[in-house]
């Protein structure tokens, strides 16, 4: 029977820290950080995901804004809305949240946005930065990972870290800070051959593919820690890509989905945030 790692325990103690530094910040700078999120249409998970982190400013004393734009909204006026937010004194962090309807180029989007005030990290000058390993902002659900795995004391120098999914916002950055915390990582992902052997190997198994309960009993090696990054539906139920009933016998740690990855990403934007005014009253 693994450990269940609480992300939604781990996320309160950090919201917790962070609405103490904010009241301190605030007492030093009159300074209340400020997020302003844009929401392009209608889409229902990510008015869910928008809704959740305006609550999450709201808990630690952080002022958010949510800027709604029509799904049929013009490149160029979207364009110019994040201009007149990378001018304004007001504001520290922009975050567009994602998926982008079709018409929109989210390359060009993501650029637009100051780096200092790029508290998602996906600006390339940042994701750069996170490469060579000097950053102001990690990337959320990858940080939010290796906060779970240092509050939870896993080691990770020296152990088999296996990465399922490569993507730009969870897999490849994943991957990037497991390296530089001394662990050796494969990154598989749809093209990898005899993928449930490769995994058995890890030490620290992280899933971020988007396929529900993918992850079985024989991808995991006794004892290991599971990181469950998916969020899918299934029979109108929230799972991950991890089949949980059978890995939670399995695994040494694992987290639950929800309250796994999820919170702690959700901190880990309110850091972003707070660090975001502190660097711009520099
Ligand atoms: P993505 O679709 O961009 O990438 C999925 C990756 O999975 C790809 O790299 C692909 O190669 C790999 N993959 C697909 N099928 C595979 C297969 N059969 N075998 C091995 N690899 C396969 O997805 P993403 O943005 O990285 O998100 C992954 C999941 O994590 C989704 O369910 C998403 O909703 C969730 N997510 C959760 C959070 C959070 O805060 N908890 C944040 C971001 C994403």
């Amino acid at each position: 029977m693994s450990k269940i790692i609480d992300g939604k325990a781990h996320a309160a103690a950090i919201k917790k820290e962070i609405t103490e530094d904010a009241a301190m910040f605030y007492m030093t700078n009159k300074v209340i950080p400020h997020l302003v999120v844009l929401i392009i249409g209608e889409d229902p998970a990510s008015e869910v995901y928008v809704r959740n982190k305006h609550k999450a400013c709201e808990d630690v004393g952080f002022k958010s804004t949510i800027l709604r734009h029509p799904a049929n909204e013009t490149e160029e006026n979207l364009l110019m809305a994040i201009e007149g937010l990378n001018n304004n004194p007001e504001v520290h962090g922009i975050l567009v949240q994602l998926p982008l309807p079709r018409h929109l180029d989210e390359k060009k989007i993501l650029l637009a946005i100051d780096p200092k005030k790029d508290v998602d990290s996906f600006h390339p000058y940042n994701v750069g930065r996170l490469m060579i390993g000097d950053y102001d902002f990690a990337p959320c659900t990858p940080a939010g990972i290796m906060e779970m795995l240092k509050r939870e004391e896993i080691e990770i120098e020296g152990k088999e870290c296996v990465v399922i999914g490569r993507s730009n916002i969870v897999g490849k950055p994943i991957a990037q800070f497991l390296t530089q915390a001394n662990g050796t990582v494969t990154v598989c992902h749809s093209k990898t051959r005899n993928l449930s052997e490769v995994c058995r190997r890890a030490d620290i198994l992280v899933c971020a593919i988007g396929k529900p309960k993918f992850v079985t009993g024989d991808y995991i090696k006794p004892g290991a820690a599971v990181i469950d990054v998916g969020i899918n539906r299934l029979d109108g139920k929230l799972c991950g890509d991890v089949d949980y009933d059978v890995a939670k016998d399995i695994a040494g740690y694992i987290t639950p989905v929800p309250g796994g990855c999820g919170p702690m990403t959700i901190a880990m934007l309110l850091q972003n945030t707070l660090k975001a005014a502190k660097l711009q009253m520099k």
